[in-house]
């Protein structure tokens, strides 16, 4: 058994803000097969300490950057949960990440230390729980900047642990100023361009960049895609530097809660006609009338990254060619305000928010799920897309190249397409995407050929975790 400790700021179905919840919560269960006992360190936010009140306490200190903090464990969902309890970071209402002016928390780089920190004293120290002399993880694995900084403590601790920085968005970097040094406890003698400097500033994503053993992303084309200028953010040097160290191994999905023929969300799909089924009751659901056309359907934050201005632009043309689409999102005020008046058209059905059963039925039902990200590490919901037969139309960029395969004439020949592609992200080209969308779904032959291959295409984690797995056996049993 290879020991490792998951080290990340949300993890469903505890907390849960993007797909990094999703894949923290379903890795460990998915490596449990693989000879890997994954435990996962979160922060102690309310929603977390509620759901594991009686937990015991494992590890504890009087100061953690300013308060006195403790962990504790529990099992939750058949995982195996460390809450770090530090009420004077984690224990306040609302976002995770937002204040209420919907700015980061000014204390973000310090909260996010403090995980990034005990991660690493948790790996020196091991975790005094009933495994005979403590568990000690021979493995941490840090997602995104809000682990960060694991790497560099267990360098600055002379921790013997081998560390993996994941990075599932290369957007959110963890900048500090550098004033915050000696508050978050790091030599200046690291703050150089070769270590956690980034023009000026510390990079916690950086820092885990430079200093862990190995280094991953969420799907082999964003891994290819982090070492240009156009996609690294600044960072793709430091990408290019360690391209050896780096792998894209694809996220899976919980095939438990994406699960067509027992969605808990969307029940209809149980029967042999599910499809059509859960089409007919999305639209009564949310007041679509049925038309001999597609019904399209979007899951998403609404962020620039996300392309759906794009969708805005190409809409028009894809409504008069008899489609329909109904949009669940949340973000960015602008593009709030955008969709809103979009849904004025009698066949756009707009609903503003964060609604999980919703998600499930507007996938469930859906003919095709619109993807067009200008970047994208991985992606999860076209793979729900795959796996419900909801046929993702998506930019060629990251994830969504690697994970749908473009219904062109030869893919169509070979029988191995299993959605659209349009590339460049450009509202002219999903404007054409969509239009072959339309075409091919007036054709039911061809179209429920395309349904059928992309239910078959694997999306599980089964490959992936079995990739995980060998990167930590790697790093633990070198050769
Ligand atoms: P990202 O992590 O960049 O937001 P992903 O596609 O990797 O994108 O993961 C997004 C996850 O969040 C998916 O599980 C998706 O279903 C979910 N999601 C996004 N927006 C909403 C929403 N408004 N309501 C419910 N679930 C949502």
């Amino acid at each position: 058994m290879t020991r490792v400790l998951s080290v990340t700021s949300e993890c469903a179905p505890l907390i849960k803000t993007g797909g990094l919840a999703d894949v923290a919560g379903a890795l460990p269960l998915a490596l449990a097969g693989q000879g890997v006992q994954m435990r996962t360190l979160l922060p102690g936010y309310p929603a977390v300490m509620a759901q594991i009140a009686g937990a015991g306490v494992v590890w504890e200190t009087d100061d953690l950057f300013g308060g006195p903090a403790r962990v504790m464990a529990a099992e939750i969902a058949g995982l195996h949960m460390l809450a770090l309890d530090a009420r004077h970071l984690f224990a306040r209402a609302g976002s995770i990440y937002l204040g209420p002016d919907g700015l980061d928390w000014p204390d973000n780089p310090l909260r996010f230390a403090a995980l990034s920190q005990v991660a690493a004293l948790l790996a020196d120290s091991g975790v005094a729980d009933d495994t005979a002399g403590g568990w000690r993880p021979q493995v941490l694995h840090c997602h995104d900047w809000q682990a960060g900084l694991t790497p560099t403590y267990v360098q600055i601790f002379g921790t013997a642990v081998a560390t993996v920085m994941t990075v599932h968005n290369m957007a959110f970097q963890g900048l500090a100023p550098v004033a915050m040094l000696d508050a978050l406890g790091l030599p200046s003698a690291m703050f150089t361009s070769d270590g956690i400097e980034f023009h000026g500033r510390i990079s916690a994503l950086k820092a885990g960049l430079v200093h862990a053993d190995a280094l991953t992303t969420v799907s082999p084309t964003y891994a290819t895609e982090l070492m240009t200028p156009e996609y690294g953010m600044g960072l793709d040097g430091v990408i290019r530097a360690r391209a050896g160290d780096m792998t894209g191994i694809l996220n899976g999905i919980d095939g438990a809660v994406w699960d067509p023929a027992g969605d808990a969300h969307a029940r209809q799909f149980s029967t042999r006609k599910g499809k059509a089924t859960a089409t007919a009751a999305l639209r009564r659901d949310v007041g679509l009338p049925a038309t001999g056309g597609p019904l399209a359907v979007v899951v998403s934050r609404l962020s620039q990254q996300k392309g759906l201005d794009l969708l805005l632009d190409a809409l028009p043309a894809f409504l008069d060619a008899g489609g329909q689409l109904a949009l669940l999102g949340a973000g960015d005020a602008g593009l709030e305000r955008a969709w809103r008046a979009a849904a004025d058209h009698p066949s756009v059905v707009v609903r503003l928010g964060y609604d999980e059963p919703l998600a499930h039925r507007m996938i469930a039902g859906g003919d095709m799920i619109v993807v067009p990200s200008r970047f994208e590490p991985c992606g999860l919901t076209q793979l729900y897309g795959l796996r419900y037969g909801t046929v993702p139309v998506v930019a060629r960029t990251g994830g969504l190249a690697d994970t749908v395969v473009d219904a062109n004439d030869a893919g169509l020949r070979a029988g191995v397409a299993t959605g659209l592609q349009f590339a460049p992200v450009t509202a002219d080209a999903l404007a054409r995407a969509l239009a072959r969308a339309v075409a091919l779904y007036a054709q039911p032959s061809i179209w429920n050929t395309l349904v059928r291959n992309a239910m078959r295409h694997p999306v599980d984690w089964q490959a992936s975790a079995a990739q995980y797995a060998a990167l930590y056996r790697r790093l633990t049993d070198p050769p």
